[in-house]
């Protein structure tokens, strides 16, 4: 991964290149960053520009020796640590799906990775004791060619009380080896790891470099981006499972879908729940993520500055008319429901039910008077 491939950032791009042309390499790091954020190919960029044999100022060059490893991720200094759901396999058994599937997708996340290994079942994802312990044994072994061996630990808010086992380790790496942490939610991350990570913040992806991304990627029309961008919010993962997204028929749904639980008519309701069902997981994940942003639109629309919405013109009409349903306790209570919804989706609870009972929750909150 050559920082140039990577979308928006320059000004931490920049700063990356500074602490690696410097020489001072803190030996272990956190890329924090939201999904689809970049963190994990900003990390590769780093170890692969650390490691290359013809740094420019500004990236790795991509053609020496160690730059076609690290580009396809073979190369020998290089290794992973990421949860699965067997509780007796290591990562490096699964090198060959880590491999095909960060080349493929860069900014993939845990739900995606999730589906690869294990599509059919609902396990949970997990780093055991095992790998923490198979991690420092293969640290402790000298590097083969390159200049810093890298590790790169993936998601290490699965790791629970067992990664302590690396606290020493992330102490104090064997020399010439950096340890790249890449994840998501702090809060999620022991608090011991935390304070042994050198931080580096990875923001959302900002909407105009999404919107340029987009336009240049996949020959988006100007329009497309904005709506898709608007969608994505700064996720790259999340804009490319949107790209055939028509974003009408978003809209179309959610407010028919709005008024079906106003009316709690479970008549009509269930074509609208057949509809989101046949579409999908994703489908359904990201139209739960678009009904949540309409919904704190119109508390928006309500009770704030109208110039911090980011909607077309059709969607600000049904505002117009949505929003005197809305006040900060059902938006609270319809926002949570709309979150916990999401999380069921991922996790493969039967959509129907999950709609039904979801759109009778929203109907009831939005006949809720203020108190
Ligand atoms: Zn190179």
């Amino acid at each position: 991964m050559q920082f140039k491939e990577i979308i928006g950032h320059s000004s931490l791009k920049d700063k990356l290149l500074n602490i690696a042309q410097s020489g001072r390499i803190s030996h272990t790091q956190l890329f924090l960053g939201p999904e689809g954020s970049g963190n994990l190919a900003l990390a590769l960029a780093f170890a692969q520009y650390v490691n290359c044999l013809q740094p420019s100022t500004e990236d790795s060059c991509g053609n020496c020796s160690s730059c076609v490893k690290f580009q396809q991720i073979i190369h020998p200094d290089l290794h992973f640590t990421y949860p699965f759901t067997s509780p007796t396999k290591l990562s490096k058994e699964l090198i060959e799906e880590w491999r095909a599937a960060i080349i493929d997708n860069p900014y993939i996340s845990d739900f995606d990775w999730l589906q690869k290994i294990n599509s059919e079942s609902n396990k949970q994802l997990n780093i055991t004791a095992e790998e923490c312990r198979a991690v420092i044994n293969g640290l402790g072994l000298k590097s083969y060619e390159a200049k810093y061996k890298v590790h790169v630990i993936w998601q290490p808010e699965y790791l629970s009380k067992e990664g302590n086992i690396l606290l020493k380790l992330l102490e104090e790496p064997p020399p010439l080896t950096l340890i790249l942490l890449v994840g998501n939610n702090t809060e999620k991350i022991l608090p011991t790891i935390l304070s042994r990570a050198q931080l580096v913040k990875v923001p959302k992806i900002t909407d105009a470099d999404l919107i340029n991304a987009l336009m240049a990627k996949y020959s988006m029309d100007e329009q497309k981006a904005r709506d898709t961008a608007r969608l994505a919010d700064g996720n790259f993962n999340r804009a490319k499972s949107l790209i055939d997204i028509d974003h009408e028929g978003y809209f179309t749904l959610f407010s028919d879908w709005m008024r079906a639980c106003y009316g709690q008519k479970m008549l009509e309701l269930q074509p609208m729940v057949d509809t989101l069902s046949a579409g999908g997981r994703e489908y359904i994940k990201n139209f739960l993520h678009y009904a949540g942003q309409m919904i704190r639109s119109a508390f928006i629309y309500r009770y704030a500055k109208q110039d911090l919405l980011k909607v077309n013109q059709t969607e600000l009409a049904f505002l117009l008319k949505f929003s005197p349903f809305l006040h900060d306790q059902n938006l609270a209570e319809i926002t949570k429901s709309l979150d916990d919804a999401t999380y069921h989706v991922e996790r493969n609870a039967n959509l129907k039910i999950l709609f039904l009972n979801l759109s009778l929750y929203i109907g009831k909150q939005l006949k809720t008077a203020q108190k």
